[in-house]
């Protein structure tokens, strides 16, 4: 396929990154990339959408990656998956032998292997510079999920319009789904039967990265797993600490023992983010060297400082995200810098997600969650405008148009943007600045 067309398939067709930050997949096509990377790791511990798409939906998804790899010119094509996901695998190989530019490169179960720049250095041995893209390395990555998506999109003219979700924690049938854009998480928590506690917190996007949301808040394209948590639950009560206090036990209990920076994923590949060095500087006030605080934006966010590897239960990633997101306000920009040498220890310091699992008190609900391929019935739904970076879509419909099953319902803005369709069929009975609201008729 010619690159601009299959660029305006996935721009039209609302194709992002279907997990983290959304970023839309037709902005990634580079005709400098050599390298094309499959990421089937999962990242986060308890999810599981990954693994079972492609275990039931290998042909497409080989076929994205293949067309993709052919359309920008790459030579090489790494599938990144774990070892441990055998029936993943099976699929895998039982398609692989199509396509002699792709090679499975097996992935250890450490924590965060589906980080980008952790996995490109595991595929690759190429580090991304801080701050930088990983096409500067040549490397384009995409999750299984967005390449199910873009393969949809660029050959069967199918836009994004469901999610696949793992919902597990306190149900008593953990499940991964496709559910609709736009419906409420509480609707997809009742497809796991039922809450085994009172009063549950959703736990949206998984335990290390995610965040405590709503029980009407709504799926995007960015939507992975739904954990369904007791109040007490200390992932919980860690969240909901104040940053004020965090600092406060910072500056009165960081014995500087450096195991977060030991155990930082990026600082082990040579970027110079240095969780200790901040956590002295920030509970200190001292800002004669302002380095640990610009290093700050180096952050990946991964969560591994404070949920695993302080031993006094601190909070260097809440306190780091913090000053990050100050400094951004205020217009300072990240400094250009180059990444060190990779850690020689790195290989010992990696986070085993058994080991993190028990230190997070999730071990008990690491159990299957099984895929139901079929669509869930929904009767109403909220899309919101803007479920990716770069500008939200506009609205080409008004209240009371009748829209069908996929019909575009926003188109992309200028600029970064993806176009947003229609998740059922129905009438428009709301059109806001953020989103649009469908009632099934
Ligand atoms: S969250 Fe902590 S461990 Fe992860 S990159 Fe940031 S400083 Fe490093
Ligand atoms: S691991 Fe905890 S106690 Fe040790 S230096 Fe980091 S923040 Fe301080």
């Amino acid at each position: 396929m010619e690159f601009e067309k299959l660029q305006e398939k996935l721009r039209v067709g609302g194709v992002v990154g279907a997990g983290g930050a959304g970023f839309p997949s037709y902005a990634k096509l580079n005709k400098n990339a050599d390298t094309i990377i499959l990421n089937c790791a999962e990242c986060e511990p308890l999810l599981q959408p990954h693994r079972r798409l492609i275990t039931v939906h290998a042909d497409q998804i080989l076929a994205g990656l293949h067309l993709v790899a052919e359309t920008v010119g790459a030579k090489q094509v790494y599938i990144g998956v774990k070892k441990t996901y055998s029936k993943a695998i099976a699929a895998i190989q039982g398609e692989i032998g199509k396509y002699p530019e792709m090679k499975i490169h097996y992935l250890q179960e450490v924590y965060p292997m589906g980080d980008e720049v952790v996995l490109i250095y595991e595929c690759t041995g190429r580090v991304v510079r801080p701050g930088g893209l990983p096409i500067e390395q040549g490397c384009i990555v995409y999750n299984v999920e967005t390449m199910y998506n873009i393969y949809r999109a660029a050959v069967e003219d199918k836009p994004v319009t469901f999610k696949y979700l793992t919902v597990i924690g306190e149900v008593t049938n953990p499940i991964t789904v496709p559910v609709s854009v736009g419906c409420t998480f509480e609707s997809v928590v009742a497809l796991a039967g039922d809450l085994t506690c009172k009063d549950p917190i959703y736990f949206v996007g998984g335990p290390m990265m995610g965040s405590i949301q709503p029980h009407d808040g709504r799926v995007t394209k960015e939507t992975n797993a739904i954990l369904v948590l007791p109040q007490d639950h200390p992932i919980v009560m860690k969240k909901r600490r104040q940053t004020s206090i965090d600092l406060k036990r910072a500056a009165s209990i960081c014995c500087q023992c450096e195991s977060c920076t030991d155990m930082c994923p990026r600082h082990e590949l040579g970027h110079p983010i240095d969780p200790a060095r901040f956590m002295r500087s920030a509970s200190n006030e001292d800002f004669q060297n302002l380095n640990p605080f610009l290093n700050t934006f180096f952050c990946s966010g991964c969560g591994v400082c404070e949920m695993y590897a302080c031993p006094q239960d601190l909070a260097p990633r809440t306190l780091i995200q913090a000053y990050k997101n100050g400094l951004r306000g205020a217009g300072v920009k990240a400094p250009r810098v180059e990444a060190a040498s990779v850690g020689e220890a790195r290989e010992f310091r990696k986070v085993p997600e058994a080991r993190l699992m028990a230190r997070l008190g999730l071990s008990r609900y690491d159990l299957p969650a099984p895929l139901d391929d079929e669509l869930q019935p929904e009767t109403s739904v909220r899309v919101l405008l803007k479920q990716h970076i770069g500008a939200p879509a506009i609205p080409i419909v008004k209240v009371g148009d009748h829209v069908e099953y996929r019909q575009m319902i926003a188109k992309p803005a200028d600029g970064l943007s993806v176009g947003m369709h229609a998740s059922l069929p129905g009438i428009v009975t709301d059109v806001t600045d953020t989103f649009i609201r469908i009632q099934k008729q």
